[in-house]
């Protein structure tokens, strides 16, 4: 039987996982990369030779077992345990000098000391068994008590989404919000985490050892007939208003992490609390510094220190609004795409699939398109 052929448009974990699969099960793969590399919005770069991370911070955790085989097998073994600081201000009058640096999640035993801690108590007292709410506010207010939303999450919000979060959906915020009773400082509960000294890309080179790349090859839907005559399938785990030549048909938040070079006085130096701390005041502009020195452990003169800048014209979160709007035009968008060509089309994938998910999901994204792409081509 004539071998199979399959295109794939993107090279970041999903595209590069689900193309690695595909030849290993003995089909032909071309990956297809608009930029000139590879590893997406988790790749990390050098600046003076300190190893930071252009599209924000990018910590792998999973409890996924054959997510973590995978990956380990690829050179990702090295344990990390992530810690997240939050820069606060207890009284809106505190100066600079005043902020406190308390753990993200928040943790009761911290809290406890705080002198706002009588009225957080008794939020904290009158709150319903379980979280619920319609909108993200209502929600996270019934899971901590406002003192402590106003502190951590209002403003910081805000700045993150460009609009109130009583106009946000709650489906993000049992993943992301949650207010410590147990002591546990990790930001992650999953059972693996790592992070590898030099930043994943020598991790998502290996998986792309076995698979043609073509760099510099951006595909949209107006290759779609170009495409159907070389390959028997295609996967898309590009952003579908940009694959399909309509940008703004979806909403986007990006971010620009303003990174700077700045020397240190010995090779372990570092200038700020964490590897994340957050910063939710309004008087910033920034949502958080990233400093991934902190987690690399690399020994070198000069650290990397880069604030977080919301708001940019960039697909990197999709925007989850209460009514759902955004993931139903993206559906649409799907169906839009798929009928342009007559070949099978798959989306998978952060940006294609317009969901707000992690590294490790995009690879299981990845696994569960190959697995389908192999039996509907098989069959
Ligand atoms: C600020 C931020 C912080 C994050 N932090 C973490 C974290 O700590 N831990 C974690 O696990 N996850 C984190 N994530 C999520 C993580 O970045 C994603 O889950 C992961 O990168 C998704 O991989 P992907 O391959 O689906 O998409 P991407 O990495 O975006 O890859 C898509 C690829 O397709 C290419 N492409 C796009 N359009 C085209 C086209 N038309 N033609 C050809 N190529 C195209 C792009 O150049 C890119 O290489 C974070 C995300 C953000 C935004």
């Amino acid at each position: 039987m004539r071998m199979r052929l399959i295109a794939v448009v993107g090279a970041g974990w999903t595209g590069s996982v689900a193309g690695r699969l595909l030849a290993e099960a003995g089909f032909s793969v071309e990956v297809l990369e608009k930029t000139g590399v590879v590893g997406g919005h988790s790749r990390a770069e050098t600046m003076n030779g300190v190893v930071y991370e252009p599209n924000g911070a990018h910590i792998f955790h999973t409890s996924n077992a054959a997510v973590n085989s995978f990956v380990n097998a690829h050179g990702l073994t090295r344990p990390y345990d992530h810690k997240v600081l939050t820069e606060v201000y207890l009284s809106p009058d505190d100066d600079d000098r005043e902020s406190r640096l308390l753990s993200w999640p928040p943790q009761v035993s911290e809290l406890r000391e705080l002198p706002i801690w009588p009225s957080v108590e008794r939020e904290l007292a009158s709150l319903p068994p379980q979280p619920a709410g319609d909108n993200f506010e209502d929600y996270v207010v019934s899971m901590m008590g406002r003192t402590l939303y106003d502190l951590f999450i209002k403003d910081y919000t805000v700045k993150q989404w460009g609009r109130p979060a009583t106009e946000l959906s709650t489906r993000f915020a049992p993943k992301r919000v949650e207010l410590r009773h147990d002591g546990h400082r990790g930001l992650f509960r999953d059972r693996w985490q790592y992070f590898p000294p030099n930043g994943v890309n020598e991790v998502i080179e290996s998986v792309l050892s076995a698979v043609a790349v073509t760099l510099h090859s951006e595909i949209t839907v107006d290759d779609a007939d170009d495409l159907a005559q070389s390959y028997d399938a295609v996967i898309i785990t590009a952003a579908l208003d940009d694959f399909a030549r309509r940008p703004g048909e979806l909403e986007w938040r990006g971010v620009e992490m303003v990174s700077r070079y700045r020397p240190t006085d010995d090779l372990r130096g570092v200038l700020t609390p964490a590897y994340v701390t957050n910063r939710p005041s309004a008087r910033v502009p920034h949502t958080r510094t990233v400093e991934t020195k902190h987690a690399t452990g690399q020994q070198i003169g000069g650290t990397v220190v880069s604030e977080e800048m919301p708001g940019v014209p960039r697909r990197h979160y999709p925007v989850l609004t209460a009514d759902g709007a955004n993931e139903r035009r993206n559906a649409e968008l799907a169906d839009e795409i798929a009928a342009c060509f007559d070949i099978p089309v798959y989306f998978a994938g952060r940006l294609a699939t317009y969901r707000y998910i992690n590294q490790d999901e995009a690879i299981a994204d990845a696994m569960a398109v190959a697995e389908r792409v192999a039996a509907d081509l098989a069959g």
